[in-house]
């Protein structure tokens, strides 16, 4: 778990932010709709891989209006490069009937009706609301915002929900979106999952995981993988020894 950074959050910020000066959100789009299904597209995949797809996407379906006349099965054609693209495609065209039927093609600009689209939760909706609207209403809280939220200091919690809650605690609301972006930046540029690039980044003297970051906010299953794969080896080593041993020379040593 790491220590207690030696500058507030907002300073660190600062720093992070001069060092990514470009940082945005990286997902091709051209308005709210196209945002919010580039967004909905991207869970489990990449940017780069959503960015490959959406050209064509909206090249056909600009709009809610057009794609809600759409069957999924058009949409997957499309989309079939990414990962669950028969659930996607699903989402997309009924989230742009519901757009149609409550919201007059429009994307909303609120939190509530956005995570009742189908596909659209909390982390898609703050997306949409801080990118397209600049109004969010929590931090995007991704696999690299959790992990450089944790390296930094900033949060001892390990669930997103709970991490967002620490950083809208900590950083001012008018920074909730730049913030996100930047984590991310820094996430994808500088502060790797494995071998972070301590070296090249603004906030090494004031990260209290400077150096020694490999191990502080990696996924749980990985991080853990070495100590695991460790007690498996030596588990499955104890009991074979003693069993070989006690047919010819455990027996008699103990009894005895
Ligand atoms: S790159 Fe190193 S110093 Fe920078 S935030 Fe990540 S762990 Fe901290």
């Amino acid at each position: 778990m790491a220590k207690k950074p030696s500058e507030s959050p907002v300073t660190m910020l600062g720093k992070l932010r001069a060092q990514h000066p470009d940082a945005h959100c990286e997902l091709d789009h051209d308005g709210p709709f196209q945002l919010l299904c580039a967004t909905v597209m991207s869970a489990q995949t990449t940017d780069v891989a959503v960015n490959a797809i959406t050209p064509a996407l909206f090249a056909r379906f600009p709009d809610a209006r057009s794609m809600a006349k759409a069957e999924p099965r058009e949409l997957e054609d499309l989309i079939n490069r990414i990962g669950m693209f028969r659930q996607k495609s699903k989402n997309l065209v009924g989230l742009a009937q519901k757009l149609v039927a409550e919201h007059g093609g429009k994307v909303p600009d609120r939190l509530d009706a956005l995570v009742a689209l189908p596909g659209v939760g909390r982390k898609t909706a703050n997306v949409v609301l801080g990118v397209a609207f600049g109004k969010p209403e929590g931090v995007v809280v991704d696999t690299h915002v959790q992990r450089l939220s944790q390296r930094l200091g900033w949060t001892k919690e390990q669930e997103p929900v709970k991490i967002e809650q620490d950083l809208v605690r900590a950083l001012p609301r008018d920074q909730w979106d730049i913030a996100s972006h930047t984590l991310i930046f820094h996430g994808r540029r500088v502060c790797f999952a494995r071998k972070p690039n301590c070296e090249g980044c603004s906030v090494k003297a004031e990260c209290p995981s400077a150096f020694e970051a490999e191990l502080v906010g990696r996924k749980p299953a990985r991080s853990r993988a070495p100590a695991v794969q460790a007690a498996k080896t030596t588990a499955s080593k104890k009991p074979a020894a003693p069993k070989k041993a006690a047919k010819r020379v455990k027996a008699p040593r103990v009894k005895g």
